[in-house]
C-alpha cells in the first residue's frame, strides 16, 4: 500500500467541507514530493528492518507497509519462531487481557519483542534513514592486459616496466607465470595433462616492492585482488582470522561475483610469520597449522565463503569458491634466511681447495638470489607448503641508483604526482638531481625501501604546499639539495608574464606623474 493512501483515508475523516479545497491542494504537494522521493530513492538501497544489511548483500527484500524491508534471512528466522511459538499456552493463559505489549512483558516471550509500527511512521513515513545510499557503479576500464587473450610474457613485462624500476629477475619470473596462470585457465586444458599451477613465494627486503609488483599486475590484468596478513591467520577456531578468510575477502573485492573471484590473485604478505615456531611444546595455531591449513586452498578446493563477513554466522550467506584457478602469491622478507645460505654456502666452500672463499659470502649484497627450497625449510616452512609453491624468486634490495628512478620515472612517480598538484595551480616544479639524490641518500639511511621515499617528501613538500597557494605570484619552484639538508631554501621564480605586466604598471604610473 502506497504512503498517500494511509494520509488520504486517515485525514478524510475528520475533514470538513470547507477545507477540502485546501486539502486538495496540499494532497497535490503530497504526491509531489513522494514523486521526487521517488527518483531520491533510486539512490538508496533498502535496508533489512532487523539485521541492518543492505539489499546488495541480503538479495530481494520483503516489501512491508511502512517502507519497512525484511530480508529473507531474517523473514525465515521469525517465521521458525512465531512457529515454535507456544500459542496454546498464550491463550488459555488467564493473565492474557488483550493488552500483547503488557502480556509479553509480564511473562518474558522469548525471542519476541513487539514492535510499535506507530513509532515507525515518522513524518510522512521513513524517509532515507533507514536506507543506505547506493555505490556509484564505476565504469568499467578496458584492461591493459586481457587474460582471455593473455599476451606473451615480453608484453606483460614490458607493461610491468611502466611502473616498477629495476626488479628485472622477478618481472620476468612473474610474467612468465602468469602468461602460463591464464593460458592454462583460458584454454581449460588441466583436464588432458594436469599443468601445475604457478603459485609463487617471493622473498625481498621490506619496501623492495613486493606488495606494488603484485597490486600492478593486478591491475593491469583488471583481476580482483586480495592482500592479506599471515600473521593475523590462524588456525580455525582459534582467535584471529580462519584461513579461508583470505578467501572471502577476494569474493569481495570481485563485488560477490564468484566467478570473478575463481580466477582472481591472493597475495598473501609476511608468509615468513607463520614459519614452524623452534622450541616449542605447546601446539601452533598460527605458525605450522596455519601452513597445514593453506595446503588445500594453495592446490585448489572448494570453500565455502560467508559473503560480505569475515566469519560464519547463521545470518550470513555462504558463497562456494573454488580455488583451482586463483594464483597464490606469498610474499614474506625472510630475515634470518641470509645467515641460513651463508652458512649453507661457506659449508661446502670451507671442504677442500675453496676454503680460501669462506667469507666471501658475508659480503655479498645479494646473498638471498642464492636461496633454495632447502634452505626456505630450514627457515621453517614445511616441505609441503614449499611445493606448493613451486615459482620462487627474489627482490633485490633497492640501491640509490634505483630510489632515484623511483623517485621520477614510473608512471605515477610521486615526483610527478605532486607537480601535477601544483600544476593546477599554474606552479612548475622542478627538483635538481643533487636534490633527488639527497632524498634517496635519507630513505638509504632509514632502511625501509622506497617506503621511507614517500615519507621524506611529504615532510619537506608540506611547506611548500601550504605557501605557493598563498602568493598568486610565485610561477615556478625548484627543491635544491641545501633545502632536502636543511641548510637553505627552494629557489622560487616569479610568474615572468605577470612581471611584465608589473613593469607596465609602473611605466603608467610615472607616465602620469610628468604630465
Ligand atoms: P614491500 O616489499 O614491503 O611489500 P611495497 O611493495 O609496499 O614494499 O613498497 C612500498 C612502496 O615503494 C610502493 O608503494 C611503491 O610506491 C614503492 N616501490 C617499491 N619498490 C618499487 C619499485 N621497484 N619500483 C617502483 N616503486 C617501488
Amino acid at each position: 500500500m502506497d504512503m498517500s493512501d494511509y494520509y488520504n483515508e486517515d485525514d478524510k475523516m475528520e475533514m470538513d467541507v470547507t477545507e477540502e479545497e485546501e486539502v486538495l491542494q496540499e494532497q497535490g504537494d503530497a504526491s509531489d514530493t513522494s514523486k521526487a522521493g521517488k527518483s531520491d530513492n533510486d539512490e538508496y538501497e533498502d535496508v533489512c528492518f532487523i539485521c541492518r544489511r543492505p539489499e546488495s548483500k541480503t538479495g530481494k527484500m520483503f516489501k512491508l507497509p511502512n517502507n519497512i524491508c525484511v530480508c529473507d534471512d531474517c523473514m525465515h528466522k521469525t517465521m521458525d519462531t512465531v512457529s515454535q511459538f507456544d500459542y496454546q499456552g498464550m491463550l488459555n493463559n488467564p493473565n492474557l487481557q488483550g493488552d500483547w505489549d503488557q502480556f509479553s512483558r509480564q511473562n518474558g516471550f522469548p525471542n519476541i519483542s513487539f514492535v510499535n509500527l506507530a513509532d515507525l511512521q515518522g513524518d510522512g513515513g521513513i524517509p532515507n534513514k533507514q536506507k543506505l545510499k547506493k555505490k556509484k557503479k564505476k565504469e568499467a576500464a578496458e584492461p591493459v592486459l586481457d587474460i582471455k587473450n593473455i599476451p606473451a610474457p615480453h608484453k606483460i613485462k614490458a607493461s610491468l616496466d611502466e611502473y616498477v624500476v629495476g626488479q628485472e629477475h622477478a618481472k620476468k619470473v612473474i610474467s612468465v607465470a602468469v602468461y602460463n596462470h591464464y593460458k592454462r585457465v583460458a584454454t581449460k586444458t588441466m583436464d588432458e595433462i594436469e599443468i601445475e599451477k604457478s603459485n609463487m613465494l617471493m622473498i625481498g627486503p621490506t619496501g623492495s616492492g613486493k606488495t606494488y609488483l603484485v597490486k600492478t599486475l593486478a591491475r593491469l590484468l583488471d583481476v580482483p585482488l586480495a592482500i592479506a596478513d599471515a600473521t593475523s591467520l590462524t588456525e580455525a577456531g582459534y582467535i584471529g582470522d580462519d584461513i579461508e578468510s583470505v578467501v572471502s575477502k577476494l569474493l569481495a573485492a570481485a563485488d560477490n561475483d564468484v566467478e570473478k573471484a575463481e580466477r582472481g590473485i591472493i597475495f598473501i604478505d609476511e608468509i615468513d610469520k607463520i614459519a614452524k615456531k623452534k622450541n616449542t611444546t605447546s601446539r601452533d595455531v598460527s605458525g605450522e597449522s596455519v601452513q597445514q591449513g593453506m595446503l588445500k586452498l594453495l592446490e585448489g578446493a572448494e570453500v565455502e565463503v560467508p559473503v560480505g563477513a569475515n566469519s560464519k554466522n547463521a545470518m550470513v550467506p555462504l558463497a562456494t569458491v573454488n580455488t583451482r584457478n586463483i594464483l597464490f602469491i606469498c610474499g614474506g622478507a625472510f630475515p634470518d634466511l641470509e645467515d641460513i645460505i651463508k652458512e649453507r654456502l661457506s659449508k661446502s666452500a670451507s671442504i677442500g681447495f675453496n676454503s680460501e672463499l669462506k667469507d666471501k659470502y658475508s659480503k655479498d649484497k645479494n646473498i638471498l638470489s642464492k636461496v633454495t627450497v632447502e634452505d626456505i625449510r630450514k627457515f621453517g616452512m614445511i616441505p609441503e607448503f614449499i611445493g606448493r609453491l613451486p615459482v620462487i624468486y627474489t627482490l633485490e634490495g633497492l640501491t640509490k641508483e634505483m630510489m632515484v628512478k623511483i623517485l621520477k620515472e614510473p608512471k605515477n612517480a610521486i615526483l610527478k604526482q605532486y607537480q601535477k598538484l601544483l600544476e593546477l595551480d599554474e606552479v612548475k616544479l622542478e627538483f635538481t638531481d643533487d636534490a633527488l639524490e639527497a632524498i634517496a641518500d635519507k630513505a638509504m639511511e632509514r632502511d625501509t625501501g622506497a617506503r621511507a621515499l614517500r615519507s621524506i617528501i611529504e615532510e619537506f613538500m608540506l611547506d611548500i604546499m601550504y605557501e605557493i597557494p598563498k602568493d598568486d605570484n610565485i610561477g615556478r619552484v625548484t627543491i635544491t639539495r641545501e633545502y632536502i639538508e636543511g641548510t637553505g631554501g627552494p629557489i622560487i621564480d616569479i610568474r615572468s608574464n605577470q612581471i611584465a605586466g608589473a613593469i607596465e604598471d609602473l611605466q603608467q604610473v610615472s607616465a602620469e606623474d610628468e604630465v
